[in-house]
C-alpha cells in the first residue's frame, strides 16, 4: 500500500467511526466554525480541569460536525490528540499541525507527536482542502481560549 492510500484509509476510518463525537457537558468554552467553500460546520466544546501536577489540562473535547470526510476525520483525530494533555502541550500540537498543513506536502510529519494526524500530510497538497482539515483545530483553539479566559482569574499571565 502506498503512503497516499494509507493516509486515505486512516482518514476514512476516523470519518466512519469518529472518536469523542457528540456534545457533552460540562464545558467552559464553545466555538462554532464554518468553512463556506466546502460546506463544513462544527460546534465544539472544551472542558478544562486540573491535572495531577496542578497544570490546566484538557479533560474533554466534544463536538458535532457536519461536512466532508476530511473535516470530520480531523475533528476525531484532533480530539484524540488533545484530550488528557496540558493546555500548553495541546496548543503546541495545534501549531505543529497548522505548520504541517501549510507545508503543501513538503513537511516530514512527526508520527510520535501527531499520530493519526500525519494522514493529513497528503491533504496539505490540496490548498482547497486545507481549510477542511484545520476547521476543528480552529474551533478547538477558539473554545480553549474562551475556557482559559473564564477559568483563570489572572488572564494577563501566559495567555496570548
Ligand atoms: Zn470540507
Amino acid at each position: 500500500m502506498d503512503l497516499d492510500s494509507l493516509y486515505q484509509e486512516i482518514i476514512l476510518d476516523h470519518y466512519k467511526n469518529p472518536h469523542h463525537a457528540g456534545l457533552r457537558e460540562p464545558f467552559e468554552g464553545e466555538s462554532r466554525q464554518v468553512n463556506p467553500t466546502c460546506g463544513d460546520e462544527i460546534t465544539l466544546r472544551v472542558h478544562l480541569g486540573d491535572g495531577a501536577d496542578g497544570e490546566r489540562q484538557i479533560l474533554d473535547v466534544s463536538y458535532a460536525a457536519e461536512g466532508c470526510s476530511i473535516s470530520q476525520a480531523a475533528a476525531s483525530v484532533m480530539s484524540d490528540l488533545v484530550i488528557g494533555k496540558p493546555v500548553d502541550a495541546a496548543m503546541s500540537l495545534h501549531d505543529e499541525f497548522v505548520e504541517l498543513m501549510q507545508a503543501r506536502g513538503h513537511a516530514e510529519p512527526d508520527e510520535d507527536r501527531l499520530q493519526d494526524g500525519i494522514a493529513f500530510a497528503g491533504v496539505a497538497k490540496f490548498p482547497a482542502r486545507v481549510k477542511c482539515a484545520l476547521l476543528a483545530w480552529m474551533a478547538w483553539k477558539d473554545a480553549t481560549s474562551q475556557a482559559v479566559g473564564t477559568d483563570m482569574t489572572t488572564r494577563q499571565e501566559g495567555v496570548r
